[in-house]
This record gives structure tokens, sequence and C-alpha cells, in this order.
């Protein structure tokens, strides 16, 4: 149920990671609004499931396999996309995440640690996995930015969305990878706005709050559903206390989609946290 709609009629999306938690929460609302809706994710089955439940609704979508680091993969993707929906209007760059070995175990550095097998301290981070956080969320949005932003360049009022993440803003204890690599979307949101000003495609972010998807359930939720430490450490530095629901990212995703209430806003990051990013806690 979407907040409020936008007139998204003849207008069609383009959404990386569309299968993910966000990504299908944002797929289906373009597509409640009026959108057709291609929804690109390297999980095939996945994104045809999150297709077929948007068309079972009434509306236009279709599944695309894709992987956003590959050029091929979204080149293909694009040419698969344009004869069935024509040239995107919109395209939210979706697909991102961590990994573990660009996560350290604790949030202070302790000498101790160094001999300690079972501490990844900073000294222990995995360039590969450091490497590969920056590929998905970095390189994973610029690559997918040049396929589809090239067929965008004649459309009405074409918009580019990043996802980010308030972690961009202060960089969360324990992921540094992530946090930098979230961090280079936001300052690219705003070197593209730059860039592409005079083609008028506008180009925004999200920077989500801690919102449950299957990338952060194992942390934040006990198998009995209770919460961990770190959920707990986390709620205690949101002001409002509690996780995000997808949802509640809809009211601003179609606000900075639609150019009647947001045709002014560029090259802007706009935090979804409950507060989190403003909050210092003394
Ligand atoms: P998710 O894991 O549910 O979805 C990510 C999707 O991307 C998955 O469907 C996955 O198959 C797809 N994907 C992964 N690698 C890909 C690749 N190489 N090519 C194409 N698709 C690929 O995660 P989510 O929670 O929906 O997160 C979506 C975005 O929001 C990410 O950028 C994430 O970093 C960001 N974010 C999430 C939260 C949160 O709390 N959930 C908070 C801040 C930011």
């Amino acid at each position: 149920m979407i907040p409020f709609k936008v007139d998204l009629n003849n207008k069609t999306a383009v959404v990386t990671g569309g299968a993910g938690v966000l990504g299908s929460v944002f797929a289906k609302a373009m597509a409640e609004c009026g959108a057709k809706v291609a929804i690109l994710d390297l999980r095939k089955d996945a994104a045809g499931a999150i297709a077929r439940e948007i068309v079972g609704d009434g509306h236009v979508a279709a599944g695309f396999e894709c992987n956003v680091l590959d050029l091929d993969s979204l080149r293909s993707a694009r040419d698969e996309v344009l004869p069935l929906f024509g040239r995107p209007d919109i395209l939210i760059n979706g697909a991102g995440g961590n990994h573990p070995g660009g996560t350290t175990t604790k949030d202070y550095f302790d000498v101790g640690d160094m001999e300690n097998v079972n501490v990844r301290t900073f000294f222990d981070l995995e360039p590969e996995s450091v490497q590969s956080v920056f590929n998905l969320n970095f390189v994973g949005t610029l690559l997918p930015t040049q396929v589809f932003s090239k067929t965008m360049l004649n459309s009405v009022k074409p918009t580019i969305l990043n996802i980010s993440s308030m972690s961009a803003f202060t960089p969360l204890t324990r992921v540094p990878a992530y946090s930098s690599a979230k961090a280079a979307i936001s300052n690219f949101t705003q070197w593209l706005a730059v860039h592409f000003s005079k083609q008028g495609i506008r180009v925004n972010a999200i920077a989500p709050g801690f919102f449950i998807s299957d990338q952060n359930r194992a942390l934040l939720l006990n198998k009995d559903g209770s919460h961990t430490e770190r959920a707990e450490k986390i709620l205690k530095n949101t002001p409002m206390g509690r996780f995000g629901i997808p949802e509640e990212l809809v009211g601003t995703l179609l606000w900075l989609l639609d150019e009647n209430s947001s045709g002014f806003v560029n090259g802007a990051v706009i935090p979804v946290d409950g507060g989190f990013s403003a909050y210092s806690g003394v």
C-alpha cells in the first residue's frame, strides 16, 4: 500500500537489485503509480517472481537476469528492456550490500587482539572482500548508470536514484568497507547530478537507516526473533527507537521521482533513518 500516488504513467523504470527487500518494494510502488518496471537482479528467478506478483496485481513489470558488475550483462539486459518497455525514464541503482570480510569484529582496536584468530582486526581486513564491497556498491552503481543513462538522454524529465546509507554520513563502527563505499555513492550522486544537469537528468539518493533485510537479518535478530546485542545498540542510537519498515522509504522514493514535486531537487542525499544520522548520543 503506497502512501500517496504520483503519475508515472507512460514511464519506464529500471531497478537493479529489484528482487531484494528494498528494491522489490520500490518496484511495486512504481508499478502501482503506473510505471512499466524492469526488475534487474543477479537472481533471475527472484526477479521473475516479483514481476509476476506485480503483474498479478494488474500492473506492468518483467524480471531480467543481470549482473551490475558486468557491462555485457547490463547491455544485454538493456537490449531486452528497450523493445519491451521503451526507453527508461527512471533508473534506481538498488543493488548493493556488505561482506563480512570487510568488517572488524570490535569497535575499537586492541593490540591484544592481534594474535587472536577469533578477532578480525583492522589488519585482518581482506583486500578481496573490501574490493568486492566497493565493486558491488560503487562500481555496481556506476556501470548501470553508464549503460542506462545513455538511453535516457532523450526521455522526458529522466531521473536517477542511488541508494546510499546513513553509514555514508558517519561510518558505522566495525563497517569500514561498506561505509566508505556508501560515502562514495553519496559523493558520486552529487558528481553525477552536476555532470548531467545540462541534460535535464536529475540524480538524487536515499540514505536509509536500518531496515531489516536478508543481508542484515542474522546480525539483528536471534533465531527466536529477539534482538541481538548489535540490534540493541542500533536501537539505542536511533532516536525513534525502532527499525524502519521498507515501505517507509516509499514516500521519499515517489517524491524524488515525481518531477512536479521535486523538479528542483538535484544532487540531494535524503536520510530516512529515524534520526540515526542526527544523533550524537550526548
Ligand atoms: P537485499 O540483499 O535484500 O537486496 C539486494 C539485491 O541485490 C538482491 O536481490 C541481490 O540478488 C541483488 N544483487 C546482489 N549483487 C548483485 C549484482 N552483482 N548484480 C545484480 N544484482 C545483485 O538488500 P536490501 O536491504 O534490499 O538493500 C538494497 C540497497 O539498500 C543496498 O544498496 C543496500 O546497501 C542499501 N541499504 C539497505 C539498508 C537496510 O537496512 N536494508 C540500509 C541502508 C542501505
